[in-house]
């Protein structure tokens, strides 16, 4: 089934009206599907920033049903005006195998252009939503400097227990001894070298330590107790190791006395996963930590030799890690940091791996500067996002032959409405014909309507604040984890030339 879905926006007195929205749709279906059932679903005045519309979740129910195939929609506004939503919206039909199509954006997920726009959409829609909760963390800022629980789970060896601090209603964490003897154990036992965490996980088995509370061990368990800092007695060290990571630090060095333990927070909801550090932030707590910051830092420094296996490109210390090739020998380029000065400047620059691990490669004749690199690329990708800003304005300036042609229709309507007027007047209807007549009539009526509608539309230079952000905006505004993710998304490899020429090779 296709789902042709319109909207009467209450935004604007003169949009577009539904059935000149469905007209359009309908033209965007393609020969082949001719056979399949369409159905139209109308919204009439609500909000597109809106969700809860009748109609709408009429057509997600259908959706979830797994009886729509394609939606098709006249602008991607008509779906929602917040991108969060509309990337929400996007997921959840590509969830349900919902191709999605928008006519006038030319906006199609079935293609690989469409495809691509969609993550770019995901990545800044994130963004979106991150400096949301931004704006809210930074109200709780000064409450956190005073060590408040900012919520989440709360972490084993600890219940939450509500507390009133200057006034303000909160939580405290309380230490549950039993609990908290299990985790110095745990810990005490996983800094010793020879234990991995496979090896903690089987030695908690065999002496019968299982939690107090909730699931089992389990590794995945095992590692997010062990990287928490809520459990360390956080001194000038842990304070040291946090920076050094590019955290933000919530409270100032001269608390850090080796008492209290810590909260990292900031994480995106999105990628509860994610190893990385930057856009997070540490606050001192104030329970006492449990585990003294020597034995906590070598349980810090064995998780992060396992993540390095795993991961060894993604050195993150360049938003382009990963993508640079050496056009000589193939092999990836990583990040090394070198002092290049006798001030001590240190400068980040990409390094052949198939030269310093392999020695197979004499690597480029100059230094490529991961700064330089990085400024480059920065700028291409600014470039090809108004690119495909440039594809909608193409379409925008078809739009005058859109109307000539558009014209023409409505002088043909124009010229029926008539002819069938003067046919009536004549006198030469019977009953019947007459009211047949005067529904072609009202029919007429209708299309010409819809055609001066569409006319006026596409005259009027206002343009509909469409749902679509400026992509290259977004991307002046980005940080280094959404640079990282815009260039996975684009960018299939950049390859260094051995004179340090550069080729960017697009993924579109
Ligand atoms: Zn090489």
């Amino acid at each position: 089934m296709i789902v042709i879905y319109a909207r009467k926006s209450i935004e604007r007195e003169n949009s577009i009206s539904c059935e000149t929205q469905i007209e359009y749709c309908k033209s965007m279906i393609k020969p082949d599907e001719r056979s399949e059932k369409v159905i139209t679903i109308v919204d009439n005045g609500f909000s597109g920033g809106n969700v809860n519309r009748d109609g709408f979740q009429k057509m997600m129910k259908l959706i979830r049903q797994g009886k729509v195939r394609k939606v098709i929609v006249y602008k991607l506004d008509r779906m929602s005006r917040s991108l969060a939503d509309f990337v929400d919206i996007l997921q959840e039909f590509k969830l349900h195998d919902v191709k999605f199509v928008s006519s006038q954006e030319s906006f199609d997920t079935s293609s690989p252009y469409g495809e691509m726009i969609v993550k770019l959409l995901a990545v800044f829609a994130e963004f979106e939503r991150t400096s949301i909760i931004e704006r809210v963390t930074q109200a709780y800022a000064h409450r956190s400097e005073m060590g408040f629980y900012m919520g989440g789970r709360q972490p084993y060896g600890f219940e939450l227990v509500p507390a009133v601090i200057h006034g303000i209603k909160t939580k405290k964490l309380n230490p549950i001894p039993s609990q908290i003897e299990q985790i110095r154990y745990i810990y005490e036992v996983y800094a010793q070298e020879s234990v991995s965490l496979r090896r903690l996980l089987d030695i908690l088995i065999s002496e019968d330590k299982k939690p107090l509370e909730g699931s089992d061990w389990s590794t995945a368990k095992l590692s997010a107790l062990l990287k928490n800092p809520i459990y360390v007695k956080a001194d000038s060290d842990i304070y040291d190791y946090y920076e050094r990571h590019g955290t933000q630090m919530i409270t100032d060095l001269s608390m850090f006395t080796g008492e209290y333990g810590a909260q990292l927070y900031g994480r995106s909801k999105h990628k509860p996963d994610d190893p990385d550090w930057f856009d997070m932030k540490l606050v001192l707590m104030t329970h006492q930590g449990i585990v003294y910051s020597d034995i906590w830092l070598k349980c810090q420094k064995k998780l992060s030799k396992n993540k390095q296996i795993t991961n060894s490109f993604s050195n993150g210390t360049s938003w382009l890690a990963g993508k640079i090739v050496c056009e000589k020998c193939g092999h990836h380029m990583t990040t090394v940091k070198a002092v290049i000065n006798n001030n001590g400047e240190i400068r980040r620059y990409f390094n052949c791996t198939g030269k310093s691990h392999q020695k197979i490669c004499t690597g480029t004749k100059v230094t490529i500067y991961a700064e330089d690199l990085e400024n480059m690329v920065y700028d291409c990708i600014t470039e090809k996002l108004s690119d495909l800003k440039e594809i909608k304005r193409i379409g925008k300036t078809a739009d005058y032959s859109e109307i000539n042609d558009l014209k023409l229709k409505l002088k043909t309507v124009e010229q029926n409405e008539k002819q069938l007027i003067d046919t009536m007047l004549s006198g030469g209807f019977n009953a019947d014909l007459l009211a047949l007549a005067n529904r072609k009539a009202e029919q007429l009526k209708l299309d010409r309507i819809a055609l001066q509608d569409r006319i006026d539309e596409l005259k009027s230079k206002n343009e509909d604040a469409a749902v679509i952000v400026n992509l290259s905006r977004s991307w002046k505004t980005a940080d280094y984890r959404r640079k990282k993710e815009v260039a996975d998304i684009m960018i299939d490899k950049i390859l260094i030339g051995e004179d340090g020429g550069t080729k960017v090779i697009w993924n579109i």
